[in-house]
Parts: structure tokens; sequence; C-alpha cells
């Protein structure tokens, strides 16, 4: 068989990423901590409407003045938010790091998207590993 001039173009790009899926894990593994129950209420409700956007570059904390600053809408670093004990978002209210309390803000907020989940097909989704030969 003989090897013929390959065609020019092969413009064939499938685009078939799972990116939108992808992203939205990442965001739900995105901590709401170091916040105040109001801020964390409101995290919780951006990341279950996917209104959530992450910080791509280091932001400076209002505070120290140091870009320490790694977690979307924080407005101050974790260490200056733990070192005055007040939420790294609005800087007013008192830190909530209760995990009850922080379970029922999430379960409060799951209810109110009135979502009925538990509808999984019975098949979950499976992240592929590498298989090392
Ligand atoms: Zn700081
Ligand atoms: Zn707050």
């Amino acid at each position: 068989m003989k090897k013929g001039k390959r065609p020019a173009h092969q413009n064939v790009f499938a685009f078939k990423h799972n990116k939108n899926s992808k992203l939205t894990k990442k965001i739900a593994e995105e901590p709401v901590d170091v916040l105040c129950v109001r801020c964390i209420a409101k995290m919780v409700w951006r990341k279950k409407f996917r209104k959530y956007k992450q910080r791509t570059v280091p932001g400076r904390c209002n505070l120290c003045q140091q870009k320490e600053i790694i977690k979307a809408y924080r407005t101050i670093c974790d260490k200056c938010a733990n070192d005055k004990g007040v939420c790294a978002k609005c800087t007013k209210n008192p830190i909530c790091s209760d995990p009850e309390e922080i379970m029922r803000i999430e379960k409060n907020t799951r209810e109110a998207t009135n979502d009925a989940n538990g509808d999984s097909s019975g098949e979950e989704e499976k992240v592929e590993e590498n298989k090392k030969e």
C-alpha cells in the first residue's frame, strides 16, 4: 500500500470535554470556612445555583495587604480573619465554625431548590483512573 499525502487539513476538533461537571465538582469542593453564617448561606446558594465563581488570581487582603486570598469572595485572608475572629468576606460578623450550623445552612439551601434528588439511575459518576501496566 502506498503512503500517499496526508490530507492537509484534519480539522476534526471534537470538543467533548465535560468542563462543566468538572468545574461543578471543583466548586463543590471549595471550602465555605472562615465565614459568618450569612456569608456561608450566600456561598452555599451560589454553589447550588452555579453562580459561584472561583478566583483565578490571588486577591489582596484588605487588612494585611498581602496577596494571600485564594478563595473566592473573600476580602481578607484566612489568617487575618482568624486573628480577628471575623468573617473573611464581610469582615463584620463572627466566624461560624460550627459544623452543625453549616450543615443546617446547607440543608436549608437544598430544600429551597425544590430539587428531588435521589433519582440517580443506578449509575454513579465514576472517575476513570489511569491504569499502569
Ligand atoms: Zn490578611
Ligand atoms: Zn460574613
